[in-house]
């Protein structure tokens, strides 16, 4: 997608077992008893907003762990996949239970009395997580399983163990310890970074006079006080419109500053040290750095083979991106003789005004057809029928806000999973976009269960929530993350989920997902003016997607960026790094923008903490998705054979197979360029783009 904001993508929040927590398993909390048949076993939130509830709740599974992992060492005699992987993969759920949902209260719990204490147990749940990653016996058992007959059943033992030996289990007692106390460590100081920026919004106070260029509805939410002055906030909702459309280059500096200062300073102590800490794992585990760590079981394999696939991607993209900037600043400069170059605070509202002159399109236009709502809605539907699965509202559920929507997903009659959206701000929440697990899926056990958490316009009362359509892109992308928890949740162990496949492939059911948005079939079974109920007009359509084309290449340059700043922050020596100086000389490699000094966005860069070195996960796996794209048939793509096909070899697999096997079996073949480089050229080449818009 083009018009996505230049900020990083929006992210699933991983359970990463090396960047799990501490030193050995949480003691038990007097009187934290609860059976399986209580109603509190599934949901951490089911105590309500009490902190001391949440923590009986979290304990209670990692004591379940804890029973589960007795039981496996137990075992005399002969090992089996039953007696021995079946109760590891038990204490790995109950500690997925607590670890997901204590991370997810952390982000979108109520008070700040239990968003505290959500985060102490979270480090909590990740330590006795790391403490089973590390567990010696655990480890010996599983080793003396006989090679199980069934590919799926192997593949998960193999990969289990291949997750031991780069934990470090087969090294001394004095060693693990040290890594378990180095573990921990990182775990909180990757919380502490992302609750820095949940809690920093940033207000930006400026005269009404200034607000020129915004929407109608913007303007009725943001009323002047008194002395004529209005206030901005870093959300969002608020922050992304004003960047775009204000006419005033001093309101789009003032608000750019602010969301570019979100963390800062704050978090240069806590990166530091993070970083730092990581290292000092890695060369304790025998890796020159945290990347080549953090790559050893991913796809891509190595930083060295990183470097040599961006370069395939940097040469791809750099010549169409510099012809998109040329193109934008000649444009600017025809309104302002003056501009010498672009500044980043403008770069948005300048791509905005190229849009509407080159392609007569204004994205204000379409907004009035994506109220929230509607679009929750189509999304939901066009979901359902491109995986043919049958996505239904569930009331009277309670949850952790009221505001939270919540829907069961069926495969005909039988039920697959359910799904919770909260998707509006509020203070003290998360602030950006992402999936997150809640339960993990048990074939014919226990259902998959997962969450949306966003910041989208909307959920106040008398807003209709009017999306930029590149929020809507971002549903979308949010909403592939979440059909990839519940389709690949089918499977026999909770450890073969989608979200346990190579954490490399993870952005690519997500990113595939999102290039729906460019058919007027799906969008017209929505897109609806919120005032007049008309469909979205074909014709403003085609002009939208038209416009979209335009800046791809730079959109992936900025990929490139971000995939270039958290490789380098975890390669270079952390002591001295310059955190200003190598982001601002990777924005300068990656961007013909001006840097804007007091830019210190890597402050707020929370994929620094769940994806740490592997952002370019996002570059590796949007190549993918449009190869996987490209075999949707674009006259039917919901109702082709292709949707079918997709989930079931892409998704219900889960993490059964290897990434790069889901990918050969559904296209047939490797991974290339192909269909990334078409997508990239669309806008300098007619056909191509008339193709791509053709109506269903
Ligand atoms: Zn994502």
């Amino acid at each position: 997608m083009t018009v996505r904001p230049p900020r990083p993508l929006p992210k699933i929040l991983l359970l990463v077992a090396l960047s799990g927590g501490c030193a050995q398993l949480a003691a038990t909390v007097p009187g934290s008893s609860l059976d399986a048949g209580s109603p509190m076993y599934l949901h951490a939130w089911d105590g309500g907003d009490d902190p001391a509830a949440l923590e009986r709740w979290v304990h209670v599974h990692i004591d379940r762990a804890d029973a589960d992992i007795a039981k496996l060492t137990a075992v005399e005699g002969a090992r089996t996949a039953q007696n021995t992987l079946r109760p590891y993969d038990d204490a790995f759920n109950e500690l997925t239970f607590a670890t997901s949902q204590a991370s997810v209260l952390y982000g979108v719990g109520a008070t700040k009395e239990l968003r505290d204490k959500a985060q102490a147990l979270t480090q909590t749940a990740n330590a006795a997580l790391t403490a089973l990653s590390l567990n010696p016996a655990v480890y010996h058992a599983l080793t003396a399983v006989p090679t199980p007959a069934d590919a799926a059943t192997r593949h998960y033992l193999e990969r289990t163990l291949l997750e031991y030996r780069l934990a470090g289990v087969d090294k001394d007692d004095a060693t693990r310890a040290k890594i378990e106390a180095l573990q921990d460590r990182i775990t909180e100081l990757g919380l502490a970074f992302e609750r820095t920026v949940h809690d920093d919004v940033r207000t930006v106070v400026v005269d009404k006079g200034q607000l020129g260029g915004l929407p109608p509805d913007y303007l009725a939410a943001h009323l002047a006080d008194a002395r004529g002055q209005v206030r901005i906030t870093t959300d969002p909702p608020d922050a992304w419109p004003a960047e775009k459309f204000a006419d005033s280059a001093e309101l789009r500096h003032k608000v750019s500053l602010a969301a570019e200062s979100v963390g800062y300073p704050a978090n240069e102590k806590t990166l530091r040290a993070l970083l730092e800490t990581r290292a000092e794992l890695a060369h304790l585990l025998g890796y020159a750095t945290w990347a080549d760590l953090a790559m050893a079981d991913q796809m891509m394999g190595s930083p060295a083979k990183l470097r040599d696939y961006l370069k395939q991607i940097d040469s791809a993209s750099r010549e169409s991106a510099a012809r998109e900037d040329a193109a934008l600043l000649a444009f600017a400069r025809e309104r302002d003789p003056s501009l010498k170059q672009i500044s980043a605070a403008d770069a948005r509202y300048w791509q905005e005004q190229y849009r509407r002159a080159k392609f007569n399109f204004d994205s204000q236009s379409v907004r009035p057809y994506f109220p929230y709502a509607e679009v929750e809605r189509g999304v939901i539907a066009s979901a359902s029928r491109l995986f043919h699965v049958d996505i239904r509202p569930v009331s009277g559920v309670h949850t952790w806000h009221p505001s939270v929507t919540t829907y069961d997903v069926y495969d005909g009659k039988s039920r697959l999973g359910r799904i919770y959206l909260d998707m509006h701000p509020r203070e003290g929440k998360d602030k950006w976009f992402s999936t997150q697990q809640l339960t993990a899926g048990v074939l014919h056990r226990q259902l998959p269960e997962g969450a949306l958490v966003c910041n989208f316009p909307g959920g106040r009362a008398g807003d209709p929530g009017l999306m930029q359509y590149g929020d809507v892109v971002i549903f979308l992308h949010e909403f592939g993350h979440l059909m990839h928890h519940v389709i690949g949740g089918q499977n026999p162990y909770a450890g073969e989920g989608g979200f346990n496949v190579e954490g490399d492939f993870i952005e690519a059911p997500s990113q595939m997902l999102e290039e729906f948005f460019h058919d007027y079939g799906v969008l017209s079974s929505f897109a609806r003016h919120y005032q007049s109920g008309a469909v979205l007009p074909q014709e403003l359509y085609a002009r939208m997607n038209r416009a979209d084309t335009y800046g791809r290449a730079s959109g992936q340059q900025r990929q490139l960026l971000y995939t270039s700043v958290s490789l380098d922050f975890h390669t270079l020596p952390p002591a001295t790094l310059d955190f200003d100086a190598v982001y601002r000389r990777d924005f300068e490699r990656f961007s013909s923008f001006a840097f804007v000094p007091g830019d210190h966005q890597w402050a707020s860069f929370t994929h620094l903490n769940g994806y740490s070195s592997n952002y370019y996960t996002y570059v590796l796996d949007k190549v993918i998705a449009l190869d996987f794209f490209a075999q949707f048939d674009p006259r039917d793509l919901l109702g082709g054979p292709a949707g079918m096909r997709y989930r079931q070899t892409v998704l219900a697999p889960g993490a059964t197979q290897p990434a790069t096997q889901l990918v050969h079996d559904f296209l047939g073949r490797e991974p290339n360029l192909e269909a990334y480089q078409r997508w990239m050229r669309a806008e300098f080449d007619d056909a191509a783009a008339t193709a791509s818009s053709a109506a269903r």
